[in-house]
């Protein structure tokens, strides 16, 4: 492929994305604690300073810390949500926005529990992990979940005003289910969408780590940004490596620009399997 113009500095990674990204009708984005991290926000353990240093995190965010110490991670919680709270979108965050101006669907399927890609103004986001900005009734009193607005109640935590039992975040912890509903979307997009974008993920996390899985099985491109390989990388046609907060906002430009010879929208797709950054055998 020859590539004429501004786009001929690009690599021929980027070259391949743009390419893809401009045929695209059906984006899902993938995006893990890299793109969080990026906006300052530490990861679970990378949080565990202060008075929170001698905690192991899997040991609070769990179900059954909850039951023994609900005032401790309940604590632990109002720490990480000032944390969050002053955190705000990065470039990575705001170029996945402006991907909708050239794709007609866009879904994001995040696995951060902050609100930063609403925050940045993507239209249409499942949360895979829940949300650190909403409570719920420990029991689910009134079907699961059972969102609780806890802002003018008292306690620590609070009761729940329908059955008395302590409010939680809506978070999945350790050892818990995806919640359905975000689950069930997430997986039919994988399989429907015509190309996955995934950012800042380890792919050690399931079932998250299994949807560019899917993606791939079904014969769609699965186009990876991150800092280093990871366990998505094995099944990505397309590996960029850097933080999302230059990658991205770099395969936007290039989008922007005017489509080269190399690059018709009639082009037909690139076959499964071409320029994988690395094969199984
Ligand atoms: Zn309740």
């Amino acid at each position: 492929m020859t590539l004429i113009g501004q786009t001929a500095t690009l690599d021929d990674q980027t070259a391949q994305a743009v390419s893809i990204l401009r045929r695209a009708q059906y984006l899902i984005i993938l995006t893990g604690a890299g793109v969080s991290q990026e906006s300052g926000i530490p990861t679970f353990r990378d949080a565990q300073t202060g008075l929170w240093a001698r905690y192991d995190p899997m040991e609070l965010a769990t179900p059954q810390a909850f039951c023994r110490k609900p005032e401790l991670v309940w604590e632990w919680y109002t720490y990480r949500r000032r944390l969050v709270a002053e955190a705000k979108p990065n470039p990575g965050h705001r170029a996945l926005v402006e991907l909708e101006r050239h794709v007609p669907r866009v879904v994001v399927l995040t696995q951060n529990v902050d609100g930063l890609h609403q925050k940045a103004g993507s239209s249409d986001v499942v949360e895979l992990h829940g949300s650190i900005w909403r409570d719920k009734c420990y029991s689910a009193c009134q079907g699961e979940p059972t969102l609780v607005n806890t802002a003018a109640l008292a306690g620590s935590p609070p009761g729940c005003p329908h059955c008395g039992a302590p409010v939680r975040p809506d978070i999945v912890w350790f050892g818990e289910p995806l919640p359905p509903d975000a689950l069930g979307r997430a997986n039919q997009a994988s399989i429907e969408c015509d190309v996955m974008l995934v950012v800042g993920t380890s792919g050690a996390v399931y079932p998250a780590a299994e949807l560019p899985v899917i993606t791939a099985r079904a014969g769609h491109p699965v186009i990876e940004v991150n800092q280093s390989t990871s366990g998505i990388t094995p099944v990505a046609d397309l590996f960029l490596l850097g933080p999302g907060g230059s990658v991205l906002p770099r395969l936007l430009e290039a989008l922007d620009l005017p489509p080269t010879s190399g690059q018709s929208l009639s082009s037909p797709w690139p076959r499964p399997g071409i320029g994988r950054a690395t094969k199984e055998t």
